[in-house]
C-alpha cells in the first residue's frame, strides 16, 4: 500500500455501455480505463491465491454519495442469479498477460475481507499467477472464455435482431404516419369542397324557395287589386290573372260572356292579346 492513497476515476467498458466509478488507489499503476472480458466463478480460477490477495489489491471502489456513479451496473454485472462472480477486465491496447479482477465485497471468495467498507475491490494478477503451470488450467480457462465469448456473440446477435425489428417497426409507423398525414390533407380538401358545395346548394335552395313563394303568391293574387283570389280565365290566351270584381269594376265586363268590342277590345293584362271570352273558374 502507498503512504497516501489517491482518488481515481475508472471507466469500465462493458461491451455496449460504460460504467464510470470512483475509488481509492493503493498500489502503483492503475489504468483509467478497462475493458470487460468475462465473468468467472472462483472455481474457474483454481490457482487464484486468496491468501495473498491483499498484495494484488490496487484499488478499493467506494460508492460516493452525490457523485455520479455507475455502481448499479457493476452490481448487476457481478451478481448473476443467486451468487456473486468475479468480473475480469484487461487494459485496452495492452498485451495478454495482466488480468484485472473486480470482486464484490459480498463475494464468497473471501476477497471482500480486505475491503474496509468498499463495495468493490480491484485486483491485478498475472495470468500465470492465476492459472499456474498446469496446461489443464489454461484449457479450462480458455473453455470459460469461449463460452463467455459465444454467449456475448449470441446476446449481440439478439440485440442486433431486436434493433432490426425496431427499425422495421419504426419504418412501418413512419409510413403509416405519412399515409395518414396525406389522407388527412386530402380529407381536409374534400371537406372544404363539400362545405363549398353545401353553401352553393343552400344558396340555390333559398333562391328557389323565394321564387316558389313569389310564384305561389303571384299565382293566387289578382293582378289588379292584389287582394282577392283570381278566378277569371281569359280566352283564347288562357291566362288566369284577375278576380271577378276587377273584371266587372275595372274592365266593365260581365263574367261568362262573349266579348265583342271591335272599337276598344279588352286585352289580357298579362299577354296583351285581345280577350274574346271571360269565364269564372273555381279552384
Ligand atoms: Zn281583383
Ligand atoms: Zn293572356
Amino acid at each position: 500500500m502507498t503512504e497516501s492513497p489517491e482518488l481515481i476515476r475508472l471507466t469500465l467498458n462493458l461491451h455496449e455501455e460504460a460504467a464510470c466509478i470512483q475509488g481509492i488507489i493503493f498500489n502503483g499503476h492503475c489504468p483509467s480505463e478497462l475493458n470487460f472480458d468475462h465473468l468467472v466463478s472462483l472455481g474457474d480460477l483454481p490457482c487464484l491465491d486468496l491468501q495473498y490477495a491483499s498484495s494484488h489489491l490496487i484499488a478499493l471502489l467506494y460508492e460516493i454519495p452525490e457523485a455520479t456513479s455507475d455502481f448499479p451496473k457493476l452490481n448487476a454485472l457481478t451478481k448473476e442469479g443467486s451468487g456473486y462472480r468475479l468480473a475480469l477486465f484487461s487494459e485496452p491496447g495492452k498485451d495478454f498477460g495482466l488480468l484485472y479482477i473486480i470482486a464484490h465485497s459480498e463475494d464468497k471468495s473471501g476477497l471482500g475481507k480486505y475491503f474496509n467498507g468498499a463495495k468493490f475491490g480491484l485486483f491485478l494478477y498475472h495470468y500465470k499467477e492465476v492459472l499456474g503451470d498446469s496446461i489443464r488450467n489454461y484449457i479450462s480457462f480458455i473453455r470459460v472464455m469461449k463460452i463467455a465469448k459465444s454467449s456475448f456473440i449470441k446476446k449481440t446477435q439478439d440485440k442486433y435482431k431486436e434493433l432490426e425489428d425496431k427499425k422495421e417497426e419504426k419504418k412501418h409507423y413512419e409510413e403509416m404516419a405519412e399515409y395518414l398525414s396525406k389522407r388527412s390533407v386530402r380529407l381536409k380538401e374534400e371537406l372544404e369542397t363539400a362545405k363549398l358545395a353545401i353553401q352553393q346548394l343552400n344558396y340555390q335552395l333559398e333562391k328557389k324557395q323565394a321564387q316558389l313563394k313569389e310564384r305561389q303568391e303571384q299565382s293566387m293574387e289578382c293582378m289588379i287589386c292584389r287582394s282577392c283570389m283570381k278566378d277569371i280565365v281569359f280566352l283564347p290566351c288562357g291566362h288566369i290573372v284577375i278576380c271577378k270584381n276587377c273584371l266587372i269594376e275595372t274592365m266593365n265586363v260581365t263574367p261568362n260572356t262573349v266579348i265583342n268590342k271591335r272599337s276598344n277590345p279588352i286585352k289580357c293584362p298579362l299577354c296583351k292579346n285581345p280577350v274574346k271570352e271571360s269565364k269564372e273558374v273555381h279552384f
